[in-house]
């Protein structure tokens, strides 16, 4: 039952390349295809949180932070739906707020401290049957965002094409090498995800040649357009599909949808391994 489940870490520790934009719209997109969607949300900053309609995190009875505590503290799963906000435009939801800035200050020294998502996640999956969980990282890369790669099978980077850091994506597959070595070997990546492209300014080829200079790396064949449509998205607190789901945008996540299905069935083919 837990191989039929894939977790997708959205990251990138650089902010505002499109982490939580992707997470929240590859998430409603798979949920209308049919899928049983867990989004949850790994930053402080509760962007996702906020973008899925809820105003006001700080005011939430249970977050990440308070399951993840209990993790670490009892080992306690008994009551393992406490949190998940239920069917939000289709997905369910663990919201996050600042307490998970407490959180990742205590798990610094807790014991197995990046097994702990992985532990709750393991036992959410088990028990709901999630087809997919993504999760929303935050920009760094911190003791949170590695309990997200352990959890993960996956991961996708969102890079906004214009302002591309070489230096920064090569942190970051650093990063994922070591979470390979010590913590979780099975951690594939799907991609680079190039966002908010706008085709008039960019010169998009020398971006993705120089993309690949970094080890090879894959650029997803889907790219997410600029529009002001997606910006409006964060502050409405609802997903592309749900403001302007005929437009450009909502064309592009479907599209996305399809490559990450692709990905996952080439994967499965035996004798075949793409990916890093
Ligand atoms: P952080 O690192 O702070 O968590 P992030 O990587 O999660 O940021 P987002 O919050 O998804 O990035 O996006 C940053 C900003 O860009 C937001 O205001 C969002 O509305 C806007 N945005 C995202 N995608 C697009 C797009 N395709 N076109 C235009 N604006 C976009
Ligand atoms: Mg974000």
């Amino acid at each position: 039952m837990d191989n039929k489940c894939k977790v997708i870490a959205v990251t990138n520790q650089k902010g505002g390349v499109g982490k939580t934009t992707t997470t929240l719209n590859l998430g409603v997109c798979l949920a209308q295809n049919g899928y049983k969607v867990l989004l949850v949300d790994a930053d402080p900053q509760a962007s996702l949180t906020v973008s899925m309609g809820i105003k006001r995190p700080d005011e939430l009875d249970t977050t990440l932070a308070d399951v993840m505590q209990t993790i670490v503290d009892v080992g306690d799963f008994k009551s393992l739906d406490v949190g998940i906000i239920k069917n939000l435009e289709g997905v369910d939801l663990m919201p996050s707020n600042i307490d998970l800035a407490g959180l990742e200050v205590r798990l610094m020294t807790a014991f197995c401290r990046e097994y702990t998502m992985k532990s709750w996640l393991g036992a959410v999956k088990r028990k709901y049957e999630y087809d997919y969980v993504l999760i929303d990282c935050m920009p760094s890369l911190n003791v949170l965002t590695v309990n997200a790669l352990a959890a993960a099978n996956s991961v996708i980077i969102p890079c906004q094409a214009s302002y591309l850091s070489t230096k920064g994506l090569q942190q970051l597959m650093g990063s994922v090498a070591k979470v390979r070595r010590n913590i979780n070997p099975g951690l594939k990546i799907d991609g680079i995800l190039l966002t908010m492209v706008d085709n008039r300014t960019n010169n998009a080829k020398s971006i993705i040649s120089s993309l690949r200079e970094i080890g090879g790396l894959r650029v997803l064949d889907t790219e997410i357009p600029f529009s002001v449509r997606a910006a409006e998205c964060s502050v409405e607190g609802k997903s592309i599909f749900a403001h302007d789901g005929k437009g450009k945008v909502a064309a592009a996540y479907t599209a996305l949808v399809e490559e990450v299905m692709e990905l996952e069935k080439e994967r499965d083919r035996p004798g075949t391994e793409r990916g890093i």
